[in-house]
């Protein structure tokens, strides 16, 4: 009994531990892992390749002319669109995935030993399964929302996490001055 009273404590405490660690790393909003978990995640993912040269790649997201979405649809709604991106981010990618939000309407995942044609495949898929998703606002109502997203692939854009969102965030931005509603994982 003394044993088993011992036991169960001890379980007690790991879930709980469990869960505030599951706090700590989580966006309230979109359950997606936070800002500091991907910050995280970005070194430990750089650190594997420049050691035991293990390949990830990293695709940027963000919403096309979220604030006039806000703006009329307001920011209620803007809050469920957020949601129902995240959950086609997941639906889209592996369980290694690591899918984050990156800050405000941008999101982030990092893909474990992914190289760049097949990150720009999963990009592609993400771009399309946005563009064709009806989005359901606060009220009910229907409305399309497009994205635009960046890849970038250790090694071949950069060997500092730094250099591997610099490239995203350049491909993001061309993928936006091209007409948003795309992928772009390239920049002359
Ligand atoms: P672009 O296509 O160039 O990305 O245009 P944009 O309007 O999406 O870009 P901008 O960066 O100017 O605006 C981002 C907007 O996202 C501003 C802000 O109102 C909205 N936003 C950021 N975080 C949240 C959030 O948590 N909830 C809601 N509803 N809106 C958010
Ligand atoms: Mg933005
Ligand atoms: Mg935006």
């Amino acid at each position: 009994i003394l044993i088993l009273t011992y036991c169960e404590k001890y379980l007690l405490k790991s879930k709980d531990y469990e869960q505030t660690y599951k706090l700590a790393v989580t966006d309230g909003l979109t359950q997606l892992y936070n800002h500091r978990y991907f910050q995280e995640q970005l070194i430990n993912n750089t650190n594997n390749f420049n050691r035991y040269n293990i390949l990830f790649s990293l695709i940027l997201i963000d919403i096309d002319f979220f604030k006039k979405f806000n703006d009329t649809y307001g920011h209620q709604s803007g809050d469920c669109v957020l949601k129902q991106v995240a959950n086609i981010l997941k639906k889209n990618s592996r369980t290694s995935d690591i899918v984050c939000r990156y800050g405000g309407e941008e999101m982030a995942i990092i893909l474990t030993n992914t190289a760049k044609p097949e990150a720009v495949i999963t990009a592609q898929k993400i771009c399309s399964a946005v563009r064709n998703n009806k989005f359901t606002l606060a009220n009910n109502e229907k409305v399309n929302v497009t994205i635009s997203v960046g890849v970038s692939t250790v090694g071949l854009n950069g060997k500092k996490p730094q250099e591997i969102i610099e490239f995203a965030d350049k491909c993001l931005y061309k993928a936006k001055e091209n007409g948003r509603n795309q992928v772009v994982s390239e920049i002359d």
